[in-house]
């Protein structure tokens, strides 16, 4: 796997379109940890691939198992004051970064 085309399709599909992107070119996330999209960047690529379902609760069950729970920002109980508060990019543009990973060309996979 070619992370660099995944970083790429998420730069240009993405934060092109994100709040948090500066008009001085750079990210002013407010995640405390970072950005999520690519702190957990691999497993995302894994649940847009293994999952092929049109009904965004299936990825967003995903995405709470296998990236939230690992995530330092959770808390007992599922919580997230990040997520609650908007600021966690994965969030707000799961179905956008899932579009932007199931359409990177195989070849540059
Ligand atoms: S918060 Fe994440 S998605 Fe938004 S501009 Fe920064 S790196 Fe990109
Ligand atoms: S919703 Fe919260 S726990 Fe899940 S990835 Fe975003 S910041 Fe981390």
């Amino acid at each position: 796997m070619k992370l660099n085309a995944y970083e790429q399709a998420v730069k240009q599909y993405v934060c092109s379109r994100c709040i948090d992107f500066g008009e001085d070119g750079a990210c002013h996330s407010s995640d405390p940890e970072g950005c999520a999209v690519f702190r957990f960047l691999p497993e995302l690529i894994d649940i847009a691939a293994k999952i092929q379902d049109q009904r965004i609760s299936h990825y967003l069950h995903c995405v709470r198992q296998e990236v939230c729970a690992y995530c330092r920002n959770q808390h007992p109980g599922e919580k997230c004051s990040v997520r609650d508060s908007l600021d966690c990019a994965l969030d707000r543009y799961l179905p956008m970064i899932l579009d932007a990973l199931e359409h990177v060309p195989a070849q540059a996979q």
